[in-house]
């Protein structure tokens, strides 16, 4: 029994030893294994806490679990893979997707950054960069196999670079698997704002295929702020990537990451934050309260903010967001737009949609002796709106 873990916030590593009991009772006579950021962080010390556990592997150390596995056959019962000292990628030909039409490809792990607030660069090791070649044989396949829409995917996919003679950065990556046939959506994620280049841009302005959305994780509207964290730009030099994209040929999604209550933000850094949200006008974002993980730098720092104004803010900035998804939305109302059809609400006699901007519609489709429209490529007359995501009829003859 293998157990992926995640330890970006405290909660969520909170959560591993309460489940690794429940497991222990629900797998009897099963072998325990550890994995991901947990595993790497926490080390032998699981062996400990939780003795039923023989394996606990890091995920730099995956190229060598067959060798582990090998290992937990022979008997052992502490087995490690703890190094974050590499340079290989984990390039496996078994993986598994659960969707049959959107694939994920992982075209760089671990990060160089250091961000003071953040344990990835500890649990996931150095930047490793696949191979181009890889990264599109892997993509080729895929549309083969008939996946229309690819996501790429690291920490920071803008500091992509093709370690073969070929060179590629990732914008030329990003131009050249969207050329694939078959592949109709390309998206990637996340963004570094540091490493996010106009060719980007360009390359999307240059391919429909390159989806109409941008996360571009700020974490905060305030200069100090941004340097106490140590996310090396400022707030102008967000706001000019934000320009480059609101200037684009094409209207593009903007999506972000926020943290409130880093040490040190004060009621006036939060209101920048505000005003940003203001100012950039994202169509979602995924809000944070600060949690402290171990051994990063913000650890040592000063002028903690108490844990019911973290909430207090985060509430207040769900607010502000809220309004301006509302609003944003509702301005799409009469639009038809594209949708990848992801899945059926039998309840509501509805089918889900996503559109190339990330936006979920929720439709309604004429009777069609009920053959699913999974997979398909459909266009949708947008007729209402909601914070979160659309509601609309087919405009398609199926
Ligand atoms: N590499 C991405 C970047 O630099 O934007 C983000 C990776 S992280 C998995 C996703 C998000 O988690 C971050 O953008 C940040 O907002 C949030 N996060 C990371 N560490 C955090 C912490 N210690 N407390 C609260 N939120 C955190
Ligand atoms: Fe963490 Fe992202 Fe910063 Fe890397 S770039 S340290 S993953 S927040």
């Amino acid at each position: 029994m293998l157990y992926n873990t995640c330890s970006i916030r405290d909660k969520a590593e909170q959560k591993v030893f309460n489940r690794l009991q429940n497991f222990k009772k629900a797998g009897k006579d099963k072998i325990f294994g550890v994995l991901g950021c947990v595993a790497q962080q926490e080390g032998e010390k699981i062996f400990d806490r939780a003795p039923h556990v023989s394996l606990v592997c890091g995920s730099a150390s995956y190229p060598k679990f067959g060798e582990m596995l090998v290992q937990l056959e022979a008997g052992n019962r502490h087995v490690t893979g703890l190094s974050i000292d590499t340079e290989e990628t984990f390039d496996t030909p078994f993986t598994r997707r659960d969707n049959p039409h959107r694939a994920y490809i992982t075209i760089i792990e671990g990060c160089d950054k250091s961000c003071a607030y953040c344990v990835v660069p500890f649990t996931r090791g150095p930047e490793r960069s696949r191979t181009s070649a890889s990264v599109m044989d892997e993509a080729r396949r895929l549309a083969a196999e008939g996946y229309s829409e690819i996501q790429l995917l690291g920490q920071n996919v803008n500091s992509y670079r093709d370690p073969s003679a070929a060179g590629w950065d990732f914008a030329t990556l990003l131009a050249r698997v969207a050329e694939i046939d078959g592949i109709r959506r390309v998206r990637y994620t996340t963004s570094h704002p540091r490493d996010f280049v106009k060719a980007i841009v360009d390359a999307m302005d240059a391919n429909p295929v390159l989806c109409d959305h941008v996360h571009l994780p700020v974490q905060s509207g305030s200069t100090k702020v941004l340097a106490a964290m140590d996310r090396l730009y400022t707030r102008d030099e967000y706001m000019r990537r934000i320009d480059w994209l609101k200037n684009a040929k094409r209207r593009y999604s903007l999506t972000t990451d926020i943290i409130v209550g880093f040490p040190g933000e004060t009621e006036d850094d939060f209101q920048k934050t505000l005003d940003l949200l203001d100012q950039v006008q994202y169509d979602s974002l995924f809000s944070f309260k600060y949690s402290p993980r171990p051994n990063t730098s913000a650890l040592q720092m000063e002028d903690r903010v108490a844990e019911e104004e973290k909430q207090r803010r985060l509430a207040i900035l769900q607010e502000k967001q809220r309004a301006i998804q509302i609003r944003r939305n509702a301005e799409l109302i009469g639009e038809i737009r594209e949708v990848l059809v992801e899945g059926r609400n039998h309840a509501l006699g509805q089918w889900i949609g996503r559109g190339s901007d990330h936006r979920t519609i929720n439709f309604t489709h004429p009777e069609n002796g009920g053959e699913s429209l999974v997979g398909r490529y459909l266009h949708v007359r947008v007729t209402r709106s909601g914070p979160n995501s659309l509601v609309g009829e087919s405009a398609s003859v199926v």
